[in-house]
Order: C-alpha cells, then structure tokens, then sequence
C-alpha cells in the first residue's frame, strides 16, 4: 500500500498558552512516526491552501469574514475554547486544502490512501460559526469538493472522536450524498448526537448517531464498527470513506471517559480500511481531529498508519485500560435497537 500524510510546519502556528489543542500535539505525533521508523514508509505531500470557494461551500460568508476580522486584529476568541490568533487564517485555510488536496491523490490514485496530520480541527465548525477549537470543518470541506470536484454521489464520514461531530452533522443534515457516521461520549460536549438525530428531508436515514456511555472499551467499540457501521455502509456503498479520527476516546484522555486503547484504536483503523477496500476500492482519508493525551494520541496515530499500510503487528506501548469497561452484552443491546432504528433488522 502506499500511503501518504499531509503536514506543514505552519499548523504549529496556531496556537494559545495552555491550550489543550496545542502544537505540541503534531510534535509527539511526529517524533512517534520518526522513533518506529513509520514516517520512512510514508509518501509526504504537500498541503495547498483550500480556496474561499472551499470554504464558502459549506460555511457561510459572514463566517469566513468573522474569521478573517478577527485574525486581522491578531486573534481573539470565538467562545471560551476557541481562539485564533495571527496565523490562524493561514493555518485553518491549509488544514482544509490539506484535506482537499489528500482526496484528490486518493481520487485519482497517485497514493492508496492517506491521513492529513493538520490542525486546527474541525468536525464542530457550523455552516456559521467556528466552536469546539475548530474553524472550518476541514472533513465536510473534503467531502464537500469530492462531490463536486469528483463528482461523486456517496460519501461516507465515519467520526471516532469522542465528541459529536454537531458540525458535520449539521452541514450534511438533509443531504443523501453524504452519510455521517459517529460514534461519541453522550451526553457531554456539544450536547448534540441523540440516537434520533438521523437527518431531514432527503437526508433522514443518512445520519447515523451512536452516543455511548462512559466506559465502552475496544471490544465496544469493534462490535458497533462490525454490526452495525459496516452493514449500514455496505449497504450505503459509498464511494469514498473519509474518518474524522480523533484520539481523545483512549482511556487515558483527560477530556473524556471512554476506554479505547492503541491496539483498539488500530483494530477499528483496520477495520475501516478492510471496509473501503469491499466498498471503494480502499479509498479512504483521514483527518486529525481531537486527542489531547500526547502519548496517547501518538501512538494510536501510529498505530492508525499501521492499518493504512496494511501491517499485520500493530504495537500498544500503553498497554490495557486500569478502568473497568462497560459490559459488551449492553452494547450488543444497544446496536440491536439502533439496527432497528436504521431498518437493518
Ligand atoms: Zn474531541
């Protein structure tokens, strides 16, 4: 397999004083690739800025121009979490072309697949306003040029980070030609992603929320990606797969409480490329979004690449959650009602 990765000194630009969603996040990832002797294996290519054409395809205008005002002043915030500052623009404008610009080398088979190391993320950007550290939602700026550019009918999003992508959702709510899969803590922040929310319109069935309690370990985790993601897509039959991947689900995360390992994160990065290879000729992208342990978040981003080169031994020096994990006869309860929410049964 070759697999590429998309990264720019210029994401370590963005940046405020003991913020979670720090640059140090990109350094530990990239030192992890460096130490396992991974980044050797990849193809580096280059991030071009996304295009305000990009971004005013799913955000509004007056939510660049807030951006772009706010930037011009040297930064500020957004709400309480979300800060820009004088590289902001620059760096946010790269992130989403970093995005746009891996779809295409998968699109038009210049690598097998890829994974864009950017920040800031951006799976809680609205159609109108940047919260949640993120600014433009780099993943529905992807999905949205692959619709248009490539001019596919069907993408599908699947959203592992422990938050719910209310972003995404949001953007693609009434859309067929984008299904939005997630999986995430419930409730906990944005408040968004009740099993009811399943789109409008044209759209209805075409969300699919898995909110989960706190706990759900790895063996939670893969039951819900084998029964119940992997039919819904093999009968969605995308044709490209793109993975909003954030870390902050590994049991040592301190912004939530859900029980994933290394290895767990691997199994599902595994799964989700066995996925694209039955439905989409193995075209699949992924894009940072959260993760805040350092280690944690390194080693389960290597641990991703491992599956995207299609490695057998995919190593977990963090080893297994001390918490006690959620017992799997509820979760497999649980993906029985949401089948029959989803008519799979
Ligand atoms: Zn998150």
């Amino acid at each position: 397999m070759t697999t590429a990765y998309l990264y720019s000194p210029l994401f370590l630009e963005h940046q405020e004083y003991g913020h979670p969603e720090s640059p140090e996040r990109l350094n530990a990832i990239l030192r992890a690739l460096d130490e396992t002797g991974v980044r050797a294996r990849l193809v580096p290519i280059e991030p071009t800025p996304a295009t305000e054409a990009h971004i005013e395809s799913v955000h509004t205008r007056e939510h660049l121009a807030r951006v772009k005002q706010l930037v011009a002043r040297g930064g500020g915030h957004f709400d309480p979490d979300t800060y820009t500052n004088e590289s902001t623009l620059d760096a946010a404008l790269l992130a989403a072309g970093a995005l746009v610009r891996a779809v295409d080398a998968v699109m038009i088979g210049e690598v097998d697949n890829a994974f864009a190391l950017v920040r800031p993320p951006g799976h809680h950007a609205t159609r109108t306003r940047a919260m949640g550290f993120c600014i433009f939602n780099n993943v529905a700026i992807a999905a949205q040029h692959a619709l248009d550019a490539h001019r596919l009918e069907r993408v599908l999003i699947v959203d592992y980070d422990v938050h719910h992508g209310n972003g995404t959702q949001d953007i693609f709510y009434d859309s067929a030609r984008v299904l939005y899969f997630s999986t995430h803590q419930y409730p906990h922040y944005p408040g968004t992603g009740d099993w009811r929310e399943i789109g409008k319109g044209e759209g209805s069935g075409y969300t699919v929320n898995v909110p989960l309690p706190t706990g759900v370990g790895d063996r939670g985790f893969q039951y819900i990606f084998d029964e119940l993601l992997t039919p819904i897509a093999e009968r969605y039959c995308p044709q490209l797969i793109l993975v909003s991947a954030g870390y902050d689900a590994h049991w040592s995360d301190p912004l939530a409480m859900e029980n994933l390992t290394v290895a767990g994160y691997g199994a599902l990065a595994r799964t989700l490329v066995a996925l694209a290879r039955d439905v989409c000729a193995g075209r699949i992208v992924f894009t940072l979004e959260g993760g805040y342990h350092l280690p944690a978040l390194a080693h389960s981003v290597v641990a991703t690449f491992h599956a995207l080169l299609g490695d057998d031994d995919i190593p977990d020096p963090l080893g297994a959650s001390p918490h006690q994990e959620y017992a799997l006869e509820a979760v497999r309860r649980y993906v029985e009602h949401l089948k029959g929410v989803h008519n799979l049964v």
